[in-house]
Order: structure tokens, then sequence, then C-alpha cells
């Protein structure tokens, strides 16, 4: 390996990185640029990715289209305020998105990322009970294995297992559950719902796969009871699809895979095709009603200072024409064909607790992994040309839809070697 750059070596003593243990942890590796499905090194090394940037990079780095939106956009108006003023990249964004949402989710609040696009759906959700004249319905259920972001709000619905736990005492307490899995689960979580009553603001959930709380999934019917049960008690129902939107999980949005609608969606993440940082927050008609009136106290006050960016708004309509013309669908069924194959035989490893593949999410489960092992790991991927980062007891895949089958192939045979040598 080669002398790192000088700009590495300057930065270095001053970086602070995420989820990181700054002391013990081996230190950050070098990226040069990025391309399709590869990660260049300051090294010259090359890596084939596998995690696409926390599953923003779904047609792949550097997308030529998304580059040109980009490009073209910048050159015209990096960034105006959406006070009062508006522009094309935004308004097209937007009836593009609450034509391709579920149902009647036809108003869009745009905002910089998904953990304030959660927030704003949370803050959605308890105004609207107060702009009905109910007071008192301030607290929302949440589940177990969940994630929502790292904001407060954002992390009060999440599970505390680990992203949340240094902070119990600034957060407001929420109604943590179990998934209600099978119909024993199912009546579990209507009477919970009816025991907490009037105090409730909402229900937010993963539908289809939570994501950084474990890669953990469930089926059809259990999402169709989360919404059912709290729709069928006036409960508002928010969709938190920063992770499962834009096909992750197979359809283009795990609830219309299932054939509900939420009261309140949240995207993120491949929303710019990973480009730009973006979140919207869609609502149906009831939800926005209720802010109508004559009085500034009825509307949502809220209003991040980069909503709407046009930059990331142009990025996000050049990745939507992504998906209308590439055979995104057919891809992701591909890939899960790759990788289902490709980690079948993670399962006859030695402390393998479980293999599960769901669109174009692979996960390899350890029964326990030391921080000692996860570094490890870590380094030894990146020593077999793989980029896959190991985190609690999870080895996951979420490449973008673009990857060869080559590529998906040498990612699960990496994963079955390294964890079988490491
Ligand atoms: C990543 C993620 C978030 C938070 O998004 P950020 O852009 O990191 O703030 C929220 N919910 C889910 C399901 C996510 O995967």
């Amino acid at each position: 390996m080669s002398k790192p750059p000088g700009w590495y070596r300057a930065g270095l003593p001053h970086i602070w990185l995420p989820y990181t243990q700054m002391a013990a942890e081996p230190p950050p590796v070098a990226v040069a640029a990025t391309d399709g499905t590869r990660i260049r090194l300051a090294d010259g090394r090359e890596l084939i990715d596998g995690i696409a940037s926390w599953w923003t990079a779904c047609h792949g780095y550097n997308h030529p289209h998304i580059v040109a939106a980009i490009r073209e956009q910048a050159e015209k108006m990096p960034h105006v305020m959406f006070g009062g003023l508006v522009h094309e990249g935004a308004m097209r964004l937007a009836a593009r998105l609450a034509a391709l949402a579920p149902g009647d989710l036809g108003r869009v609040f745009f905002s910089d990322s998904g953990s304030t696009a959660v927030e704003v759906a949370l803050k959605m959700a308890l105004q609207y009970h107060v702009n009905r004249g109910e007071a008192g319905r301030e607290r929302f259920v949440c589940f177990d294995g969940g994630y929502h972001g790292d904001t407060v709000a954002a992390m009060s619905v999440s599970d505390d297992a680990g992203f949340a736990r240094a902070f119990r005492g600034l957060l407001p307490g929420q109604i943590r559950l179990p998934l209600p899995r099978g119909d024993e689960g199912r009546a579990a979580y209507a009477r919970a719902l009816d025991e907490h009553g009037k105090s409730i603001a909402g229900v937010i959930f993963e539908p289809s796969a939570q994501g950084a709380g474990g890669m953990i999934f469930h089926d059809d019917a259990t999402l169709r009871a989360v919404v059912e049960e709290a729709q069928a008690r006036g409960i508002p129902v928010i969709a938190d699809e920063i992770f499962t939107g834009f096909h992750r999980t197979g359809p283009l949005f795990a609830c219309t895979g299932a054939g509900v609608v939420p009261d309140i969606l949240c995207l993120g993440k491949a929303l710019t095709g990973g480009a730009v940082g973006m979140g919207a927050t869609l609502a149906r008609p009831h939800i926005f009603d209720a802010f109508s009136g004559n009085d500034l106290d009825a509307a949502f006050m809220h209003g991040p200072t980069f909503m709407a960016n046009p930059i990331a708004c142009a990025a996000a309509n050049a990745s939507l024409d992504l998906f209308e013309t590439e055979p995104r669908a057919r891809q992701v069924a591909a890939i899960n064909d790759a990788l289902t194959d490709g980690l079948a035989p993670a399962a006859r490893i030695a402390g393998t607790a479980d293999v599960r593949v769901k669109g174009a999410i692979g996960v390899v489960e350890l029964q326990a992994l030391s921080l000692e092992r996860l570094y490890a790991l870590r380094a030894a991927f990146i020593e077999a040309g793989l980029w896959v980062r190991p985190f609690g007891r999870i080895v996951y895949l979420t490449p973008a839809f673009t990857m060869s089958r080559a590529d998906l192939d040498a990612l699960s045979a990496g994963i079955c070697r390294v964890l079988a040598e490491v």
C-alpha cells in the first residue's frame, strides 16, 4: 500500500466519523473516485461496492443522466429559498412523486435528509390532532428493531438497542411494540392500540424491511396489520420508506406491493439516486386539509433552509427518469436470484444464525460478532477487493440495481470465503 495522500494526513486529526470508536477502529479508507458499482481508492485499488453508499446509489455512481442534470442545474440556479418562491424542478418532482406514491398521497413537503423527512412526518401527525382540537395525542407507536434516523424525535421512535442508548434522558417516551406477526401478533397489537387509545398521535414503521435496526424482514400480512388496525381506529400511519422505497424490496414502494396507503410517507436515500441529500414527506388530503384555515397557528411551521434545493430536485427528477426508462424492477428480481444462490453457502458456515434475501437486500446474520472480529472482517473484505461493512451481527449487501451478475457473485462468494476464514 502506498503512502496516503497529503489531504488525508492533514485531515485525519480533525475529522470525526459517524458511529465510530475513533480511538480503536482502524483508520478510514481514502477514496479517490466512484464509478458505476466501483469505489476507486486513493492508493489505486478498486472495490466492488456491496452497499451503494447506504443504499442510495441505486443506479450506480456517477450516472451520466444524473450528473448532467446536476451540472445543468448548478449553472442555472444552485439554490433559491422555498419560502414564497417555487421553481420548475420542485414542481415537477412534487407532481411526479404524488403520481408514483400509493393512493392519494398527493402533498409533498421537501426537506434535506431522511431524518428530517421523519421529523416532518412526526410533527405533521402531532399538529394534525392539535388542529382538529384533539388534545393529548402526543405519543407514537413504533416497533422493536425499527430505525428512523438520528435526530431527536426520529431517535425516540427507533429501537434503543444501539444508536439511541446514550440519549434516553432526552427522548420523549414512545410506545414501542413487537411487530404484529401472525394472527396473535395482530390481536396483541390491536389490544395495545386500544389500551393507549387517545394518547396515540400516530404509528410509525418501516414497511417490509427494517434496515439499520438489523435488516429484519416481515411479510405483507404484517405490513397490512400495522396499517389497517391503526387506520380502523383513526390513527394516522407514517410509513418510513427511506430504506424500502424505489424498488429496494421489489415493488416501487413496499406499501404499494402490499396494497395499503399510509397517511404519511417518508422518502430519502435513493430519492436523488444517491447524488445529493434530500428528504420528502408525502401526506394524504385529510392530513393536509387539517392544516387549512385563516389562522397562521394552523399552518405547518417547519421550513429547512435548503428545502427543495434545486440541485437535489434535478438529481431526483433525473433518478425518476431512470426508473421510468430502465428495467429496475427486473434487475431487482435478478439480484434477488443472484443473492439467494450466492449467499446460500453461508448458511453452512459455523456461527451463521440466518441467511435471508428480500428484493435487492442480502443478509448473513451471525450468532455473535465481537468488535475485534468486526474490524478484522471489514479489513478482510477490503483485502478481497470488496466494500462490505458489517454492523452489529449483520453482514449485508444492498448493491446498486445496475450491478452485473459477475460482481454480485464476487460479492457473495467473497462474503462466504471471508466469513469462513476470518
Ligand atoms: C437512513 C434512514 C433514515 C435516516 O436518513 P438520513 O438521511 O440518514 O437522515 C431514516 N429511516 C430509514 C428507514 C433509513 O434507512
